[in-house]
């Protein structure tokens, strides 16, 4: 049973099976069906659940760095001009 909280965020949720024929499955389950860990691809092969996609959206989410952020809006030709330029002042102030 899932908690009524995770039924409010999201009602359907894609689930995919990875066939070892190079195939992928992508099923809407509802977020409180039970999800079978296999499933028997149209070309008879038994693909696996692909466990993790919420999981690896929610990791993407908080991964999400200053960073990442910094990178979206400088390139990183930017960012090293940026840096040379702070390296410049930190050495000029070392020395002067
Ligand atoms: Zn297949």
């Amino acid at each position: 049973m899932e908690t009524p909280a995770n039924a409010e965020l999201a009602d359907r949720k894609d689930v995919h099976y990875d066939c070892p024929n190079g195939h992928v499955l992508t099923f809407p389950f509802s977020t409180e069906a039970d999800v079978p860990l296999s499933w028997e691809c149209s070309c008879g092969a038994l693909a696996l659940l692909r466990d993790g996609d919420r999981s690896e959206i929610k990791d993407q989410k908080v991964q999400r760095s200053h960073w990442d952020m910094l990178l979206e809006r400088r390139s990183i030709p930017e960012l090293e001009e940026l840096l040379d330029e702070r390296l410049e002042l930190l050495r000029a102030g070392r020395i002067g």
